[in-house]
C-alpha cells in the first residue's frame, strides 16, 4: 500500500480505479489502440498501456452478481431499473403513451415441498412459526410444529421442519422445469387473450402483442419465484395502443387462467413415476398505476434488486461446482447441501440427463436467465451501455484525452490481451478508500499468464 502511494504514477492509477467505479475484480488488459489516416497512412494517435501503471489498463468486470462485485452489480441494477421504468412510463425511446396500456405486476410462485420455518407478522407483531395445537409427529419422530418467533436473520428461515420429510427431489425438479413452465404460461396467456378477443391464435399478433420483463427470485427455501411486468401493446409494440377489448380486466382474467392451466412433467426416474409440476397456489396479480398502491418506481426497484441476486442468497454457492469438489469444503448449511447433493444425484441419472442438473447444482437446478425481457418491452441493456460508452468517449474528446476523428477517414487498429484480474491486498485498501466500496466478501487476484 505504501509502495503504491509513493509511486510517481499513483495519480494515474487512482484515476484508472475511479474509472472502474470501484470494481472489486477489474480485468487487466495489456495492449494498444492506434488511429491511422486512411488516405496517407499517417499515425494520428496512439494509446498504449506500456506507459500506464503496472503496464496495464484496468477495466470493470461487469458482473451482475452483487456477491462477486458490488460496484459492477450496482451498474447493472441501475440499468435494469431504467429499462423497466421506461417500459412503464416511457422514455429511452419508449413513448409516454405506454402509460395507458394495461399493465400488471404478476408473481408466480412455487408449490410447497414441505413445511419450512417462516417468519410471520400480524399487525406488526411476529407470530409463532408453525403453531399447531395437535401437531403430528412425522415418521422420523419430529413434531411438526415450531412455536418460535423467528428473527429476520434467523438462518433457519426457509429450512424444513423435518429435512427427511422434505421433498428435495420435487424442489430441484421444479427449479429445473421453471423456465419451461414460464414458457407454457406465456403461450397459454396468448391463447386466452386470443379467445377473449374472438381471434384465432395466429391472428393475435396483428391486433395485440404481449410485452414482459421478468426476474427470478430465490426464496430462502431454495426455489425460484418469478416476478413479471406484463403489458398489452398494439401490433407494433409500445408505440401502438392495444385494441379496446384488451383491458386490464381481460389481462387479469387471462393471467389467472394461464397460471392455473399449465404444467410441466419431469420424466420417471429411480423407479419413481413421472412428476407433474405446476405453479403454487399463491398467485399475486396487481395493476401498476402511476398513483395507485403499486407505482412504477416500486416495481422497477423490485425487479432491478432481484436482477443482481442469485442462489447464493439462500446460502449456496455463486459459482459452478466441479466434479472434483467435495461439498464438505464449502461449509454449507444442511438444507443447501441437501439441495445441491440432490442435483448431483439426479444429474447422474440418464432419464434426467437433459435437465443438466449437475451443471446447475450451484443454482439448485435452475438454469434459466435471471432477468429477461421480451424484445419490444423497452430499450435494451446493450443500448444503455452503448450510450454510456459514447458519453465517456465524448467526454474524453472534449477534455483532450482522445482526438476527434471522422470515422470514415480514420482506421482504428486495436490489440488487447488479458493480463490478469483483481487487486493486491494493499491496492484493495486504497480502492476502498478511493471509491467508498466495501471490502467484505472474497476478492481474487489472478496473476497474469505471462509475467
Ligand atoms: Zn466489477
Ligand atoms: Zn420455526
Ligand atoms: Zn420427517
Amino acid at each position: 500500500m505504501i509502495k503504491r502511494l509513493n509511486r510517481d504514477d499513483y495519480d494515474r492509477w487512482a484515476s484508472q480505479i475511479r474509472n472502474t467505479g470501484g470494481c472489486r475484480q477489474p480485468i487487466h488488459l495489456r495492449g494498444k489502440v492506434e488511429h491511422y489516416d486512411r488516405a496517407t497512412g499517417a499515425l494520428l494517435h496512439r494509446y498504449t498501456t506500456r506507459t500506464e501503471p503496472d503496464g496495464i489498463l484496468r477495466v470493470p468486470c461487469k458482473t451482475r452478481r452483487a456477491s462477486r462485485c458490488p460496484a459492477c452489480a450496482e451498474t447493472y441494477r441501475a440499468d435494469t431499473y431504467q429499462l423497466i421504468r421506461a417500459g412503464l412510463i416511457g422514455g429511452k425511446g419508449v413513448p409516454e403513451t405506454v402509460t395507458a396500456h394495461p399493465t400488471l405486476f404478476v408473481t408466480l410462485t412455487a408449490p410447497s415441498f414441505g413445511a419450512v420455518h417462516a417468519r410471520r407478522e400480524h399487525g406488526g407483531k411476529v407470530q409463532p412459526c408453525h403453531a399447531r395445537r395437535e401437531a403430528e409427529t412425522c415418521p422420523h419422530g419430529r413434531v411438526m410444529s415450531c412455536m418460535e418467533r423467528h428473527g429476520k436473520d434467523d438462518p433457519r428461515l426457509g429450512e424444513p421442519l423435518c429435512p427427511d420429510c422434505y421433498d428435495y427431489t420435487g424442489s430441484v425438479l421444479f427449479n429445473a422445469l421453471a423456465p419451461l413452465l414460464w414458457k407454457r404460461f406465456a403461450d397459454s396467456l396468448r391463447r386466452a387473450l386470443a379467445k377473449a378477443g374472438g381471434l384465432a391464435l395466429k391472428e393475435l399478433p396483428c391486433h395485440l402483442r404481449l410485452s414482459f420483463a421478468k426476474v427470478a427470485e430465490y426464496q430462502r427455501r431454495g426455489v425460484v419465484h418469478f416476478h413479471a411486468v406484463i403489458r398489452l401493446d398494439g401490433p407494433d409494440g409500445p408505440t401502438t395502443p392495444p385494441p379496446d377489448w384488451a383491458t386490464t380486466d381481460t389481462l387479469t382474467l387471462a393471467v389467472g387462467h394461464a397460471a392455473r392451466a399449465v404444467s410441466a412433467t419431469a420424466p420417471a426416474h429411480d423407479d419413481k413415476p413421472y412428476l407433474v409440476l405446476r405453479w403454487g397456489a399463491q398467485l399475486d396479480i396487481r395493476p401498476i398505476t402511476l398513483n395507485g398502491d403499486l407505482t412504477e418506481q416500486a416495481v422497477a426497484g423490485y425487479i432491478a434488486k432481484y436482477a443482481t441476486k442469485a442462489a447464493e442468497c439462500v446460502g449456496t454457492l455463486d459459482r459452478r461446482i466441479h466434479s472434483t469438489d467435495t461439498l464438505d469444503a464449502f461449509n454449507l448449511r444442511d438444507h443447501a447441501r441437501r439441495l445441491i447433493s440432490t442435483c448431483l444425484r439426479l444429474g447422474a441419472l440418464p432419464e434426467l440427463a437433459e435437465l443438466r442438473l449437475t451443471d446447475w447444482a450451484h443454482m439448485l437446478g435452475f438454469r434459466g436467465h435471471f432477468s429477461t425481457r421480451s424484445r419490444r418491452y423497452s430499450t435494451t441493456l446493450g443500448e444503455l451501455r452503448a450510450a454510456r460508452e459514447q458519453h465517456a468517449r465524448d467526454n474524453d474528446i472534449t477534455t483532450g484525452r482522445l482526438p476527434l476523428f471522422d470515422e470514415d477517414t480514420v482506421l482504428v487498429i486495436s490489440e488487447w490481451e488479458y493480463a490478469g484480474k483483481g487487486h493486491s491486498l494493499g491496492d484493495q485498501l486504497l480502492v476502498a478508500a478511493l471509491t467508498g466500496m466495501s471490502l467484505t466478501g472474497p476478492t481474487d487476484l489472478e496473476a497474469a499468464p505471462h509475467g
